[in-house]
């Protein structure tokens, strides 16, 4: 957690999406820390009428959404309705409820009822039967958000709401609540929009009106129960709108760029080309007729949201990042973050326990196993584009190395499952991080294992399966007994790795499995690029001079150090541009690209006296650990490395 807030002080300090490992660290911790998991809500109450409800986005008064929420005659004196705390797939308070003023009940008569706040998120109105309506504006909370991100005061950018003149992120949950009474009903939603937005959204549309002069549209939803309003996201405006077929899927793509520096078309193309290799890499997994990306990318104004990620949905995935990314860096995040999302198909979309099933919005109790919701799914999205050839070998290693180094800045020695169930509290708040480090490895871990035990033929991709099978979208397991089940269904090996690492808190050899594929961590020369050794900035800023500097680390740069560059060199001009904290974020947006070859000058000052460098780029290197294949590997390590990798 300290590692997120860091990331995001790096963020505010306007030197974000400078380098990208930096905002693949980011992405890594701020989006990927949260996807949600959806889930099914079962109730026995069946209600006939749908609470029919409406957010008019014609209507906003300062940056305020009205919203009517009529639920029908109750014959019940008392009813409380509620906006969510917390919201699956993000583990961490969001209090839908702050975000709500001027509620009113309204009675057949027109007249106000009393209501009486029962706490941040729920009310209480006490003549039920009298009630007409509820009427109350909704704030965004794009604009709140001072730290992005998990843990914060406001709810991590993909799951909050936007409200803008030409953009609105409607993720309902924000705007439409439930009665404790009614969790089950049916909703009807109209949403009332300029007749010159782009509308897209994952819910069943079922028809639209238009108002007289033909400038409003009103576009009525429906949702089967609550849980569907959760479930599916909206988003409006001035939208750059892209469709394409993967397989038997429709993949709406949804870009927001307010300086329209990224374009649907562009994304497009990785997107297509990602999902297609999962698609292959899934094989015969159940999927969904349509899957929605919504992509809202944030600028650098102080109302941009500043919790860059994701969050994951049955059918589609909001996702947040920021505007200055260079265009292959936001590829590169897209594959990572997308993929992951869309592997939460398998977990806990299909494969979860009753702690998810049956998600009590106010009051949720957490399931033991995010090392599989999280960590197996993070692992998914790193071994699926090795296993289709869409990264080297050596990319995924490098990836797996890297989540070994984050996970030894985290708690090591913490119960994964014990972490899991207490998520919202410290100090198992501040590692939930480690849900994309080392659980992402303990799916390695296991993969490893379950291809040793089987001769190859099974992984834990096919353990999943074999659960999804067993249990699924409308079945849930009992949390408690998830470990003993994969033991009888798997191998004692499995049962020992998960009761020593998992349950328990002995920290995990890394080096046992790799070599049980012949791959061992060596000292070696590591490809850099120019900002960055292995992931670290080479780079700082001194914000009282308002300056950026190279700092210690040039020294193992070999590129700037073969240059002569040294430790407080303050950076002046790249290329002819003066450097400030301001432009920081485009200038080595553009460095983080350098190719060997490019010819380069740089004004530095040291001492007080300008230093110019002019050179031609040359692949630049620095010492640090890496993983690669064994010389003396044996045939069969070569053969269980071979069948990990490549299925
Ligand atoms: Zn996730």
């Amino acid at each position: 957690m300290s590692f997120l807030k860091n990331t995001h002080k790096f963020q505010q300090s306007n030197i974000n999406g400078m380098s990208k490992n930096i905002l693949i660290t980011l992405f890594a911790v701020l989006l990927l820390a949260s996807c949600g998991t959806t889930k099914t809500t079962i109730d026995d109450l069946a209600i006939s009428n749908p609470i029919e409800t409406a957010i008019d986005l014609s209507k906003v008064v300062d940056d305020k959404v009205p919203v009517v929420i009529n639920p029908g005659r109750f014959t019940i004196e008392t009813v409380t309705y509620r906006l969510p705390k917390v919201v699956q797939g993000t583990y961490a308070v969001s209090d839908f409820g702050k975000y709500v003023d001027s509620f009113k009940a309204i009675d057949y008569d027109g007249n106000t009822l009393p209501v009486n706040k029962i706490d941040t998120n729920s009310w209480t109105i006490s003549n039920a039967s009298k009630l007409d309506k509820i009427e109350y504006d909704v704030n965004d909370t794009f604009d709140i958000e001072v730290t992005g991100g998990i843990g914060g005061e406001t709810p991590f950018s993909p799951s909050g709401t936007n409200i803008e003149s030409e953009n609105y992120v409607l993720n309902l949950h924000g705007f439409i609540g439930y009665f404790d009474s009614l969790k089950n009903s049916q909703y009807k939603l109209d949403v009332t929009a300029s007749a010159t937005f782009e509308r897209s959204s994952a819910l069943q549309n079922v028809g639209t009106a238009s108002s007289e002069d033909g400038s409003v549209i009103t576009t009525s939803y429906f949702a089967p129960r609550y849980f569907d309003i959760t479930d599916n996201p909206m988003m409006y405006g001035v939208l750059d709108v892209e469709e394409f077929q993967v397989g038997d899927i429709k993949i709406v793509l949804s870009v927001y760029s307010p300086n329209k520096v990224h374009t649907a078309k562009k994304i497009k193309e990785t997107m297509y080309k990602m999902m297609q290799a999962q698609k292959v890499y899934l094989g015969d997994v159940n999927s969904t007729a349509r899957y929605d990306i919504f992509l809202y990318l944030a600028g650098q104004d102080k109302t941009s949201p500043k919790g860059f990620g994701a969050l994951e949905h049955h059918t589609s995935t909001v996702v947040v990042m920021p505007e200055a990314m260079p265009e292959a860096a936001l590829a590169e995040s897209m594959v990572d973050v997308v993929s992951h999302e869309f592997f939460h198909i398998v977990t806990p979309l299909s494969v979860h326990s009753e702690d998810v099933h049956y998600f009590d919005y106010n009051n949720p109790t957490f399931s033991k196993h995010l090392w599989m919701y999280e960590g197996v799914t993070e692992y998914f999205a790193s071994l699926f584009q090795v296993d289709q050839e869409l990264v080297s070998e050596d990319e995924f290693y490098a990836k797996m190395m890297g989540k070994i180094q984050t996970a030894a800045s985290l708690d090591d020695t913490m119960s994964f499952t014990v972490m899991s169930e207490n998520v919202l509290d410290k100090p198992y708040s501040d590692n939930y991080y480690n849900v994309y480090q080392k659980g992402a490895l303990i799916g390695m871990c296991i993969d490893i294992l379950l291809r040793e035990e089987s001769n190859g033929d099974r992984g834990i991709l096919s353990l999943m399966k074999e659960l999804s099978i067993k249990y699924g979208k409308n079945k849930p397991f009992e949390d408690d007994k998830l470990i003993e089940e994969i033991i009888v269904m798997t191998y004692p090996s499995i049962g020992a790795f998960l009761n020593t690492h998992v349950i328990g808190t002995t920290p995990i050899n890394y080096n046992d499995f790799f070599e049980k594929v012949g791959l061992a961590v060596i000292e070696s020369k590591i490809e850099t690029n120019y900002i960055q050794n292995a992931g670290a900035l080479i780079v700082a800023a001194d914000r009282d001079k308002g300056t950026i500097y190279f700092n210690d680390l040039i020294t193992q740069n070999s590129f700037w150090n073969g240059q002569g560059v040294q430790p407080n060199d303050v950076i002046k001009e790249i290329e002819g541009t003066a450097v400030t904290l301001q432009n920081a974020n485009q200038v080595f947006g553009q460095m983080f690209s350098w190719q060997p070859g490019k010819e380069i000058e740089v004004k530095l000052g040291r001492n007080g006296e300008e230093v110019i460098i002019k050179a031609t780029l040359k692949q630049s290197y620095t010492v640090g650990e890496k993983l690669q294949a064994k010389e003396d590997a044996s045939d069969k390590q070569k053969a269980l490395l071979n069948v990990w990798l490549k299925g």
